[in-house]
């Protein structure tokens, strides 16, 4: 890479390196190979950052428009990123090791939020408050000011376009911390908000580690909102510094998603959604299905068919569309590996896999699946973020939805049965923020996603997610009636101009906080 030009930082409307000189360097993970070097962003960048954010804000750039032209600045971000979608979308493959079916997938995610949000931004709307002659009242929804939004590797670009969408849509103004192992996306997203023509320091996007730009960003004191997205860990560390300044935050943290599965299934579906939701992206989703509860009857059948699927699963680059492709770093297969040996210390079975496939060059990590795990065990519940299932039985059917709800995480679940009434009553009781039936990933880009329990709250996706980037205020307005002769209403009223209103009120008619 000697040579290379320095990706930048984009900052105010401008592209900038980074003032300390630091480098980052971006792999390849098919290969370990370095694609890119990014100028490193710190305490400096991050200031400079949220100075322009905090600038469009106070000067009313985004909250003065109207929402129509805050929707169509997000269209035409949506329409720059659309124009060189296959070109993001190979670079978005090549940084993050996934399918590049999945990558382009994730462009055209990342285009959906944009549009999906631009319609929404002028049909976000307060209410009048009927409280007699005397008062006019109503609420209007008011953006927070500066949102950081802090985003992980696993799916960089539409993770920032999810969040972002909302915060634009509303009126915020926003300072992005894209993720240190998978940066370029983030540029990309930058370029498309240059194309887009908004207005310099409305969006900011910047690459730092996490524990100096990162912990810059959420102990800024101009920052009035946090959006991260991450892991559980991260997020208490975040939590911590929001509550010095009391930060409202939206926290979509790590999973554990259990599927039950009952002896009336269908088979050949679970089959397909384990070969999704849990090697996809050699399993670094947060939602992926990493535990199966399996009903005693069906057990033997339903882990022979998985064994099958999953080694006969392609291995390889993202370019050449494997099923399983590459960890995003040795660190991250490290922590995998070292799950799987727990797992074995702990009395958990190896079906298939529980290795680094360390022949290869890149961050390989062999497809796996443990039997017997039990509900104590660190397999059962710690998240491990990669391509590992962990398979329990039970017999009673209450006892699935118990085993699935015993842990400390809930970002989704599943249940897979034909039966209509148990599908329904399962639904009901799996504690988890998005619940799939008969299949994994059923959610889409107009379906509210977030956790229950330690996977997080506040929302993102679908019309729910623009709750959290508001705030309701609420406007009060005595009026006094009209002076002289304008109708028997105003002459029996005891307020009347001359006494002015404040002489009227009295004490015991007020609400007081
Ligand atoms: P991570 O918590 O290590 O890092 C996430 C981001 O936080 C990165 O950009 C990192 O630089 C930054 N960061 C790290 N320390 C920080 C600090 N002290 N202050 C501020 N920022 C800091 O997570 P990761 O390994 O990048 O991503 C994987 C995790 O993200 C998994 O736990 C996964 O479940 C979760 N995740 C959740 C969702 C969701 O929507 N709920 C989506 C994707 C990933």
């Amino acid at each position: 890479m000697a040579g290379a030009e320095v990706v930048k930082n984009y900052i105010d409307g401008e592209w900038r390196d980074s003032s300390s000189g630091g480098r980052i360097e971006v792999d390849d993970p098919s290969n370990g190979e370095t694609i890119a070097v990014v100028a490193e962003a710190g305490p400096e960048e991050v200031h400079l950052a949220v100075a322009a954010a905090n600038r469009v804000f106070r000067d009313r750039v985004l909250i003065d428009m109207h929402p129509y032209d805050r929707g169509q600045m997000l269209f035409r971000v949506a329409d720059a990123l659309e124009a060189r979608s296959e070109e993001i979308a190979t670079i978005n493959c090549i940084e993050t090791g996934k399918a590049l079916d999945l990558a382009r997938g994730e462009v055209r995610t990342a285009i959906r939020y944009l549009r999906y949000y631009a319609g929404l931004a002028d049909k976000l709307e307060g209410r009048s408050i009927p409280r007699g002659a005397e008062f006019v009242d109503y609420t209007v929804r008011s953006p927070f000011g500066v949102s950081a939004q802090i985003v992980p590797w696993n799916g960089p670009l539409e993770l920032m376009a999810r969040s972002l969408a909302c915060a634009i849509a509303t009126g915020n103004s926003v300072v992005v911390k894209s993720p240190e192992l998978a940066p370029l996306s983030g540029v990309e997203f930058a370029r498309a908000c240059e194309t887009a023509g908004l207005p310099a320091g409305a969006v900011n996007v910047i690459t730092g580690y996490g524990q100096t730009a990162g912990q810059a960003l959420i102990e800024h004191p101009d920052v009035r909102h946090i959006v991260f997205t991450g892991s559980t860990a991260t997020g208490r560390t975040v939590l911590k510094a929001a509550s010095e300044r009391i930060v409202p935050c939206i926290m979509e943290l790590g999973g554990k998603s259990a599927a039950v599965v009952y002896s009336d299934a269908d088979l050949d579906a679970v089959v397909d959604a384990v070969r999704i939701g849990t090697y996809l992206n050699a399993g670094q989703n947060c939602n992926n299905l990493t535990r199966l509860l399996v009903q005693r009857s069906i057990a033997d059948e339903l882990l022979e068919k998985v064994k099958v699927c999953v080694e006969g699963l392609t291995v390889g680059p993202g370019r050449e569309n494997c099923d399983l492709t590459p960890m995003i770093s040795k660190k991250q297969r490290k922590g995998v590996t070292e799950a799987c040996e727990i797992a074995l210390l702990e009395g958990a079975r190896a079906v298939t896999g529980g290795a680094a496939l360390s022949e290869r060059s890149g961050y390989f990590m062999a497809a796996t699946v443990f039997a017997d795990v039990t509900r104590d065990s660190n397999l059962f519940q710690k998240e491990v973020f990669g391509p590992v299932l962990a398979v329990t039985v039970f017999d009673d059917p209450a006892t699935g939805i118990e085993l699935a709800n015993d842990t400390d995480q809930g970002l989704a679940a599943g249940v897979f049965t034909r039966d209509i009434d148990r599908a329904l009553w399962c639904a009901d009781r799996l504690w988890a923020g998005q619940v799939y039936v008969n299949g994994w990933y059923v959610g889409g880009v107009e379906t509210p996603f977030g956790g229950v329990k330690q996977s997080g709250y506040g929302r993102e996706k679908g019309q729910e997610a623009l709750d959290g980037y508001v705030q309701t205020r609420n406007i009060g307005i005595r009026i006094s009636p009209p002076s002289s002769g304008e109708g028997s209403r105003a002459q029996s009223r005891t307020v009347t101009r001359d006494q002015g209103p404040s002489q009227a009120i009295a004490l015991s008619d007020l609400v007081q906080p």
